[in-house]
């Protein structure tokens, strides 16, 4: 069994306790991996002997040590078409409506490919484990080419089986040509959750059945595919989609379900522990209520929300509550980066700035005396960079129905992990005080070091499954092909 060391760590940020100001973060520290768990973590002075004769180890005195990230919101394909001039400067329906001829060219290739490089960036800013929400699959596209790509690259992946069934002509938002038949999205949803799905401890690879949204797919096939899912009993199939992602998808719910989101979800069977629901940005105080009493999860992704000018998730009153929330980057062409720690980097700002837009508050003070707060004054305390970080890691785990087994460092935990170097230019002044803080507050910084199952699938910065040169290469080209075949 090949064993890792990654000795003498500056700083290992745990996040071993569900509150993240309580969880432990070790002073040079080692953690001690044998196969794809972690064997041990602690004191280096404590290492078993065995830890001494490791295949690899990695001299950690210079860098931050955390869980490793867990994205639980993407859509890699989108990867070809960030950045296009037409839809840069459009709200969510609108940006949607002119991508969608676009994407109706998508190959298999093209999704091989694009899943690759936004996988690449991903591990590169420390991101162990992702979910993708492929719901788009013109010219012979299959959700099997994702998984290859995942396979290849070694990334742990929550392949999500998107789809679309309801197009313009039955009052849809996408095209009649992109949409499936939904008798064959339940067929090829079951035979990849019987292909694919790995309920096992550590598992690399998970199915979830995801149809895309309010307004691109009956009630029916929300419906069915939450009887599907669930029929896989004990086997952890979870069900994603998007929700109340802005004003037009709650005016949308409004005229034809005359009901709110999370009201629509409830009629639907689609809340629940194994449910995750991206965006979430107009969920009210009932939809949020729903949500904690059945710990629904929630997909957080301030940068697409930001970019789509979508609004702000209130999700301190979220984790108030009780919601499982963790975090997503989103589609790459609504961000358009796929950068964990960036994207954990905005989800502490943007909450600042969120509470900083609430009206006044009049609040109790210990000593009885009642005092106005400006939501200016709250600001700062709304989120603190290991709230997010918390979020980024182990909220992300169970978002995705894994806590269990990853998202933060623990004996037995799989060996996933992202290094930081303090010693880079974007930690100086900072990390010197505090590295879990500056890691968020300083700078967006690259990993050196991403370990993935046990697995170095970074090192010194350097990504070791792929040649990424071809591979971006290869990229550009198909983006090219596919944004002139409109
Ligand atoms: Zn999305």
């Amino acid at each position: 069994m090949p064993t890792l060391l990654i000795k003498n760590a500056r700083c290992v940020a745990t996040f071993d306790h569900h509150d993240p100001q309580q969880a432990r973060e070790l002073v040079n520290a080692s953690i001690f991996i044998q196969g794809n768990r972690i064997a041990f973590v602690g004191p280096t002075a404590g290492l078993p002997p065995e830890a001494l004769a490791a295949d690899e180890v990695i001299d950690a005195r210079q860098h931050l040590v955390t869980p490793g990230l867990v994205n639980t919101h993407h859509h890699m394909y989108q990867s070809l078409t960030k950045a296009i001039p037409s839809t840069q400067n459009a709200e969510l329906f609108g940006w949607l409506q002119g991508l969608y001829p676009i994407w109706a060219g998508l190959t298999p290739e093209m999704v091989r490919v694009s899943t690759q490089v936004a996988m690449a960036e991903l591990m590169l800013s420390g991101c162990t484990t992702s979910s993708d929400h492929l719901y788009i699959y013109p010219n012979g596209v299959r959700l099997d080419d994702s998984i290859e790509a995942a396979q290849q690259i070694g990334m742990r992946f929550v392949a999500s089986r998107g789809s679309m069934s309801v197009g313009q002509s039955q009052g849809g938002l996408p095209p009649d040509s992109v949409v499936e038949r939904e008798d064959f999205i339940l067929k090829d949803t079951q035979r990849l959750i019987e292909q694919y799905h790995d309920a096992s401890h550590g598992a690399m690879l998970n199915i979830a059945a995801a149809p895309c949204s309010p307004f691109s797919v009956s009630r029916e096939l929300m419906r069915e595919s939450a009887l599907l899912a669930r029929s896989f009993k004990g086997q952890g199939v979870r069900l994603h989609t998007h929700l109340a992602e802005n004003d037009h998808d709650i005016a949308y719910s409004r005229e034809k379900f005359n009901c709110t989101p999370a009201e629509y979800a409830q009629d639907l069977g689609w809340l629940g522990a194994d449910v995750w629901h991206a965006h979430c940005v107009k969920l009210d105080d009932a939809g949020i209520s729903l949500f904690a009493a059945s710990r629904t999860g929630v997909a957080h992704c301030p940068c697409s929300n930001m970019r789509l000018a979508s609004g702000i998730a209130p999700i301190r009153r979220m984790l108030n509550v009780g919601v499982p929330v963790g975090l997503g980057v989103d589609g790459c062409a609504s961000n358009d980066a796929a950068h964990m720690v960036n994207e954990a980097r905005q989800a502490l700002l943007l909450a600042r700035v969120g509470r900083a837009m609430q009206p006044p508050e009049v609040r109790t003070l210990p000593n009885g005396d009642r005092r106005t707060f400006f939501g200016c004054d709250l600001g700062p305390t709304e989120m603190t960079a290991r709230d997010v970080l918390g979020m980024a890691t182990r909220g992300g785990a169970q978002v995705l129905g894994r806590d269990h087994d990853i998202g933060h460092i623990a004996v037995g935990m799989c060996a996933d992990l992202a290094l930081f170097d303090l010693g880079t230019l974007g930690f100086a002044g900072g990390a010197v005080h505090d590295p879990v803080g500056a890691l968020l507050l300083c700078a967006s910084p690259q990993a050196d070091y991403t370990v993935i199952d046990g697995r170095v699938v970074v090192r010194k910065g350097q990504l070791t499954t792929l040649d990424l040169g071809p591979v971006v290469e290869r990229h550009n080209a198909l983006a090219i092909q596919l944004a002139m075949g409109v």
